[in-house]
């Protein structure tokens, strides 16, 4: 717990992860067992995980950009290919399209969610698009049918970057189960976090023995069976592959994040629908809701601030930051970025990203905020909206 002298100048965080003694508790019991590596939990998590989002294998490796990595590998996307991504998201969508050698073509976003659909995906198709990568960007679920309608009969593989998606759903089943292939982080700035870590899950049985063999090296015989034997077998490097492990202390955590996970959506919810509450009728702002399709996790729950407004976002930032609140600007552009200056990106207009990414910034919701810090940050939004300050 932090020390807070004055309830009224304590600082306001963006996000916290939710953690506790029973997280600590499964560390300090793989350390007492002597396998701390990847071995028994991180299969225990895979199981588990893959279960919990109705889909077919989950493959644990260390962070969702080496997922992203992976997923694109076992796809065969390389050089030569294209990759439709959007530029408004964290710039490790894009990056893990150029670590294979294609090309990342960024594709613009819809106003409502923030996420790629199957509009925006199709104005920036190139002849030589191999895959797609959509995002379920701050956890709103993307709408993947009318996507699949586009890229299947192309032969387009469909990727998703579900990284802050675990816990939303799409027509009533988990995120990410549509695709291809998907991609989770478990930062601590996600909704579920095991400190690093990420998963690859995919229905395909070929690509998911793949990623297993290239997170370690692409070895013909797992690190955990060559040392659950006396006589270790002979090892085989099929391909050059990576080592992209997780840990059996952060799978252990992710065991115990993944039971908690139900409640935390239904906390994030529930702070969400206050904000919605007191916010809605608040002139010149644009407040992030569920899609008809589908429910998110509000890991992300972003406003964005219209001309309207008295004032503008950074103006806004800045007085919530006077008030001890720590908001963030919203979603990143990756193609405003130096890495991708001068680079041949495609034509897609962006003018949605620009938009979004000038103008929306993200409130504090976590497990642990209280009614009263909440009270804070909607009595500083709305005394910026032009309301009286009750002092
Ligand atoms: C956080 C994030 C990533 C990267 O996740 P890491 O686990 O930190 O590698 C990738 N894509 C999106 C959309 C993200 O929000």
């Amino acid at each position: 717990m932090t020390i807070s002298q004055d309830r009224a100048l304590s600082r306001i965080n963006v996000m916290q992860p939710w953690l506790g003694v029973e997280e600590a508790e499964a560390v300090a019991e793989v350390i007492a067992s002597g396998w701390v590596a990847q071995g028994p939990r991180v299969a225990q998590f895979e199981e588990a995980f893959a279960s919990a989002q109705q889909t077919g294998q989950a493959v644990a490796v260390s962070n969702c950009t080496t997922a992203l990595h992976l997923a694109l590998k076992v796809a065969g996307i390389g050089p030569h290919d294209d990759v439709v991504v959007p530029s408004f998201s964290f710039i490790a969508t894009a990056n893990a399209a150029s670590y294979v050698g294609a090309r990342p073509v960024f594709a613009d976003v819809e106003a409502d969610t923030g996420n790629v659909s199957a509009r925006t995906l199709a104005a920036a198709l190139t002849p030589a698009t191999r895959a797609v990568i959509v995002v379920d960007q701050g956890g709103m679920p993307a709408d993947l049918e009318p996507v699949r309608e586009l890229c299947d009969p192309l032969g387009i593989t469909v990727i998703e970057d579900s990284a802050c998606g675990a816990g939303s759903t799409y027509r009533g089943r988990p995120v990410g189960a549509g695709a291809d292939v998907t991609a989770w982080s478990f930062h601590p700035r996600k909704i579920l976090t095991t400190g690093e870590g990420g998963m690859l899950t995919t229905r395909n049985e070929a690509w998911a023995a793949r990623a297993r063999r290239l997170r370690e090296h692409a070895m013909s015989v797992s690190a955990n069976d060559r040392h659950a034997s006396v006589l270790a077998p002979a090892e085989e490097y099929l391909e050059i592959g990576f080592n992209y492990r997780m840990t059996d202390m952060q799978a252990a955590v992710g065991l115990v994040q993944l039971n908690r996970l139900h409640a935390a959506v239904t906390r994030r919810r529930e702070i969400v629908a206050g904000y919605h509450a007191a916010l809605g009728g608040v002139g010149g702002l644009r407040l992030a809701q569920d899609p008809a399709y589908g429910a998110s996790n509000f890991q992300s729950f972003w406003l964005e601030v219209l001309p309207d407004f008295p004032l503008g976002r950074e103006q806004l930032l800045e007085r919530l930051a006077r008030d001890g609140i720590s908001a963030r600007r919203g979603i990143m552009a990756a193609h405003r970025q130096p890495a991708y200056f001068g680079r041949d990106t495609g034509r897609a207009d962006l003018s949605v990203t620009e938009r979004l990414t000038e103008n929306t910034l993200i409130l504090p919701v976590y497990h642990q905020l209280t009614p009263g810090e909440q009270s804070r940050v909607i009595r500083s939004i709305r005394v910026a909206g032009g309301e009286r300050s009750r002092g």
